[in-house]
Formats: structure tokens, C-alpha cells, sequence
């Protein structure tokens, strides 16, 4: 059976940004024969647990409050994506979280989370670039995506490179380096 990969609105915002990201995942796993679906229901925000006094969100507490989404495991990931800014104990702020494959075998389905706040140009006072934002979000989710099939972080030019800043994100590119990629073949091929 095809494996697919479910995109999870948490929040709102703007739906073309859901079916772009689509259309841009699919295309970097078309090799594996994962296919990318846009879940029809979201998520209100109200339904996750924010912080008043950090004003963001836990980004674990998400992952954990939309986990049920996949109890009957039909998505092989959920990669949820919401328009508000996430935290995890000890960062100011991450661009997205997820779970060890691991997690699978203890407990269940196998998600990740990614914000696009910061990953607007808008974000930090300059004019808003489209293009950049799309490719931003793609290399996020495919991070995330990345760690979900057990890729670690990366030191070479790779985009399992870990992101500290919007600059982090700006300098690595949007691919696997050869032995990230030899590794999600060696995991994606059972
Ligand atoms: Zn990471
Ligand atoms: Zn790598």
C-alpha cells in the first residue's frame, strides 16, 4: 500500500500555503512512493494549549493534543502545521518538532509540527517575499518529516541541518546530503 503523508491545519491560515507544501513534499518523496494528502479536518486553535504568559504554544502539548488524528494509523506521518509561534523547554522558540520513529512501537502514530510564523519575511519587519516563504515552509516540513524517518541532526550541507535562526534555515538547502539520503533510503525501503 502507498504510504501517506497527512497535512494537518492546526489554526488558521491561508489554504494555498497547504496545497503549495503539498504539491512541494510530494515531489521530494515521489521516489519512496509516499503520497502527500491535505486532511480535511483542522484543528482550532482553542483545542491546544497556549501559554499566556510566554504567548506561544508548547509545541510538545500540540503534537500530543492531535495525536488521536491518526489512532487508526491511515497516515503513515501527520505533519501538523499551524501559523503561531512554538516553544519547547529550554528554546525561545523552534521552527518545528518531531517525533523518533521510536515512538511508533511504544506508542503510536509518528508526527511532526512545524510554524510558519517566523519563516515571514513580515515576521521580522521586511517586505514579504512569497517565494522565500514557500521555500522556507518546505524545508521545515521536510526537516521535520526527516526526523520522523530516524534522520539525526546533520553537520554537512544538508537539510537535516539544525535551525537556530532564520538564517540557519536561509543557508541550507532544501535536499538530503548523500549520506542522510542513503539513510532515509535504507529506512524508507522496508
Ligand atoms: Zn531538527
Ligand atoms: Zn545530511
Amino acid at each position: 500500500m502507498k504510504k501517506t503523508i497527512g497535512l494537518l491545519k492546526i489554526g488558521e491560515f491561508d489554504k494555498s500555503i497547504l496545497i503549495k507544501l503539498k504539491k512541494n513534499v510530494e515531489r521530494e518523496f515521489e521516489e519512496f512512493n509516499i503520497s502527500v494528502s491535505i486532511i480535511q479536518e483542522k484543528i482550532p486553535l482553542d483545542e491546544v494549549k497556549y501559554n499566556p504568559i510566554r504567548r506561544q504554544y508548547d509545541a510538545s502539548k500540540v503534537l500530543n493534543s492531535i495525536i488521536f488524528y491518526n489512532k487508526d494509523k491511515q497516515y503513515f506521518r501527520i505533519l501538523g502545521i499551524m501559523d503561531s509561534d512554538i516553544f519547547t523547554s529550554g528554546l525561545n522558540f523552534v521552527f518545528g518538532i518531531a517525533m523518533s520513529p521510536k515512538f511508533e512501537i511504544s506508542r503510536g502514530p509518528v508526527m511532526a509540527l512545524i510554524s510558519i510564523t517566523r519563516l515571514r519575511e513580515k515576521f521580522y519587519r521586511r517586505p514579504e517575499s512569497m517565494a522565500l516563504f514557500e521555500l522556507r515552509i518546505l524545508k521545515e516540513a521536510i526537516h521535520e518529516l526527516g526526523h520522523t524517518f530516524s534522520l539525526e541532526h546533520c553537520n554537512k550541507f544538508c537539510i537535516m541541518r539544525f535551525s537556530n535562526s532564520l538564517a540557519d534555515t536561509d543557508e541550507k538547502p532544501p535536499k538530503f546530503c548523500d549520506s542522510c539520503m542513503k539513510k532515509l533510503k535504507n529506512f524508507l525501503k522496508t
